[in-house]
């Protein structure tokens, strides 16, 4: 059914209802009624009146002039006065009804609509009177007419303002009801509840099912603190306030203030419980009486767990950083200002010249972290850092203090923009002894490099992977190769490998387990000179790590020349160029200790030049040293290179024959005996002779001395015997010229007194 229709059929219902009961009184008999006949006349119209007023009601209901919308009750007007007048004027009691189109149009018509339905039900009654002339019932009948026409139309006026007025008012309420419902339909996201003022439950929004779990009808009439539970801030508050649960600090809010705000912990239908922001305000209605209370939740268990987990992080952040030493952090705004600052451990800003008494960037941090500061005045030279930072472009640089003496590295990186805001992080690093060690560092490396390259002495660096890495041009110059040829080579790889530490000991230096390795090699440089070479390995450490070996090499041909010479002076004699008494007595003592194991062999000379003195005396010194040296050279050409030849001092000489026998020692001696005299003879000397005493190693026990001094003894005999001569040690007679022994020896008691003490001579007696 079209709702016009319907409209129509409920707002017309009393035209249809109250023309019938009347009809129904008409067949009603009368006390005094009008003939059976006119009621069913006038019945006839009444109903023809009723379908007509309906059709006019159809007819007329979409139309919008307003004196149109009136012609249904006009019709009705009409045909319900012929009804009356054929009903009996005012004895069919059908008069009341005319006041029905006005009072429907009270209700439903317009103030037009109104006075015109007035109007004509007036004209109803007067029209005839004028046009007709008076009736012939009782006058009295249509001055009521009139009359109630008149009072309907008098109380009509206001009635129709009241009716418009609740209309209007009906209207605004269902939108506002509309409105209501649709918003709290939208709302999921948040829980509505509307209480009493007991705190009685009249409206639960779905988005309060939604967050609860409850259903509306469930809930509707319990109270709404079911929902609060224990919460530890609330309850704290109770206790302050002495009151007896948390809801009733929320009532004590809300009648204090009129409103309540708070997170409270709230209870689900399943047992589960949330966080949520609940915010409760005092309904009231126009006149501004308080009708109940609106709770307004939403959820913010995620907000929480992300606030305490931001917190928590921002925590660990500030702990982090309240930790590493000498930083501090900051973030600095779009205006220059300190947002959040942090200092590290121990962290000291730099202060610049200009601002002595300015604060360091700790101390600006500090300040900033209780409330926002200007970039302190000794970070303004950084400004430009900041602000590109503030454009997004991140840097870096460095603020040295003059005054204190401090540096600090300062790095500005920009944060990712927030609610527009634009911000930089201000990382302040006190860098003064990283930078004082780089420095330290540097000059410890221009000094080794300058030592390095300097130095006479060669210096070369080998790498953990066994390379040299580094190679001085002193290091080139003595081992005769190209710094750039060595640069790169494996240390085994070179001709200089022999310069360096064999490869197992390269090895274990480098794996650290070798502290030191000094070798001497003689290399050739070059066309094959001889150099002699002092090399020696140490293992640079860094952190107890090997980071390279140092191998330095000095060129120590030329002590090492000396040295060999010091020890030949030291062991010959320096005019006639033969082992000195010295060596001579290391090597009849290393024969002797020979002697030992392989069994006795072997004879000692000792040869003395006979009256030598009469040369000095008269050819001179020179010409004695001369003769001295021909000796030397006689003896030297005489004998084996396995013999050994010494000047024993003056005149003196000493032969060992390690291999000889007694026959043997007696020809060599004999032989130089020979040669010597020749010698002089040739020479034209005056008659210079010698006299040579052996001693023969007949006995592996004998010692040195006693050697010595047998020879010694021997060599007497000969002098004694006539000089020129060979005497045998225990040979009874002359041995060179086969005669028996002198007395001497038998004085001595022959061999058989070797086994005594027998001191050597000092000096040859005459
Ligand atoms: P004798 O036959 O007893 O051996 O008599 P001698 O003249 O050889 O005298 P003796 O062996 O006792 O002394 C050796 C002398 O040689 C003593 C010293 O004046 C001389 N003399 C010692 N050393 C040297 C030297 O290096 N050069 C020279 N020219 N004379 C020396
Ligand atoms: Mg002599």
């Amino acid at each position: 059914m079209e709702p016009a229709l319907r409209l129509t059929l409920r707002t017309g219902w009393p035209f249809a209802a109250v023309p019938l009961i009347a009809a129904a009184t008409m067949l009603v008999p009368p006390m005094n009624g009008p003939t059976a006949s006119a009621p069913l006349s006038a019945l006839a119209l009444l109903l023809g009146t009723l379908l007509a007023t309906g059709l006019a009601v159809a007819a007329v209901r979409r139309a919008d002039r307003i004196l149109l919308r009136a012609a249904p009750p006009l019709v009705f007007i009409l045909g319900l006065a012929a009804a009356r007048s054929l009903g009996g004027g005012s004895a069919s009691g059908l008069a009341p009804l005319l006041l029905l189109p006005l009072l429907w149009v009270v209700v439903f018509g317009t103030r037009t609509q109104l006075w015109t339905v007035a109007a004509a039900t007036a004209a109803l009654f007067v029209v005839p009177l004028v046009v007709v002339g008076a009736p012939d019932y009782t006058p009295g009948d249509w001055r009521r007419g009139v009359l109630w026409t008149a009072i309907v139309l008098a109380l009509g006026t206001p009635l129709q303002q009241g009716v418009q007025q609740l209309r209007v008012a009906g209207a605004r309420h269902r939108r506002s009801a509309a409105q209501l419902t649709s918003v709290l339909r939208a709302a999921t996201g948040h829980a509505v509840v509307a209480t009493d003022d007991d705190g009685v439950i009249t409206l639960f929004s779905p988005g309060a099912e939604r967050m609860l779990g409850w259903r509306a009808e469930d809930v509707v009439g319990s109270r709404a603190d079911r929902f609060v539970q224990d919460e530890p801030g609330l309850a704290r508050r109770a206790a302050e306030l002495g009151l007896d649960s948390p809801s009733e600090v929320m009532v004590q809010d809300l009648l204090r203030d009129g409103s309540s705000e708070s997170v409270l912990r709230l209870a689900r239908r399943d047992g589960s419980t949330l966080r949520a922001h609940v915010t409760v305000t005092r309904m009231t209605s126009s006149d501004g009486s308080a009708t109940g209370w609106t709770g307004v939740a939403s959820d913010v268990t995620d907000q929480e767990a992300a606030r305490h987990e931001l917190a928590a992080a921002e925590r660990r952040w500030r702990e982090l950083l309240g930790h590493l030493p000498d930083t501090a952090v900051a973030v600095v705004g779009a205006d220059l200002g300190y947002h959040s600052a942090l200092t590290g451990r121990g962290a000291t800003g730099p202060t610049d010249e200009p601002d002595p008494d300015g604060p360091s960037a700790a101390d600006a941090a500090v300040t900033a972290a209780d409330g926002a500061s200007l970039l302190p005045s000794h970070l303004l030279p950084l400004e430009p850092m900041v602000r590109a930072a503030l454009d997004g472009e991140p840097g870096s640089d460095e603020l040295h203090s003059s005054r204190t003496g401090l540096t600090h590295e300062v790095t500005a990186v920009p944060l990712p923009v927030r609610d527009g805001r634009r911000e930089v992080l201000v990382v302040t690093r006190d860098v003064t002894q990283i930078r004082a060690r780089e420095a330290e560092l540097r000059r410890a490396r221009d000094r080794f490099g300058q030592l390095f390259d300097d130095t006479p002495h060669g210096m070369l660096l080998i790498g953990t992977d066994g390379c040299i890495s580094q190679v001085n041009a002193a290091m080139a110059r003595l081992i005769g190769w190209e710094r750039e040829e060595l640069l790169g080579r494996h240390a085994h790889d070179t001709p200089f490998a022999a310069t360096h530490p064999e490869p197992p000991r390269l090895a274990d230096m480098l794996a650290g387990r070798l502290r030191e390795i000094t070798v001497q090699r003689t290399i050739r440089v070059g066309r094959g000179e001889a150099v002699h070479l002092a090399i020696t390995a140490v293992p640079l450490m860094v952190d107890d790590r090997v980071e390279s070996l140092l191998v330095t090499a000095v060129d120590v041909t030329e002590a090492t020349r000396h040295e060999l010479q010091l020890l030949h002076f030291a062991e010959h004699d320096p005019l006639t160029g033969l082992a000195n008494r010295r060596k001579f007595d290391a090597e009849l003592a290393a024969h002797l200790r020979r002697c030992a194991t392989t069994g006795p062999r072997g004879a000692l000379l000792l040869l003395d030049l006979d009256r030598f003195k009469r040369v000095n005396d008269t050819l001179g010194h020179q010409a004695g040293d001369e003769l001295i040296i021909a000796v030397a050279e006689i003896l030297s050409t005489r004998i084996r290179g396995t013999d050994v030849v010494a000047r024993q001092g003056g005149d003196e000489f000493a032969v060992l024959l390690p291999r000889s026998d007694r026959d043997g020692a007696v020809t060599v001696a004999a032989d130089l005996v020979q040669l010597i005299r020749e010698h002089s003879r040739d020479a034209r000397l005056p008659a210079v002779t010698a006299s040579v005493g052996v001693a023969l190693v007949d006995r592996a026990t004998v010692t040195a001395d006693h050697l010595l001094s047998a020879a010694d003894l021997a060599m007497y005999d000969a002098k004694h015997s006539g000089r020129d001569r060979v005497a045998v040690y225990g040979d009874g007679g002359r041995p060179d010229d086969g005669r028996a022994p002198s007395g001497r020896e038998a004085d001595r008691g022959g061999p058989s007194a070797w086994a005594a003490d027998s001191p050597r001579r000092s000096g040859p007696e005459e």
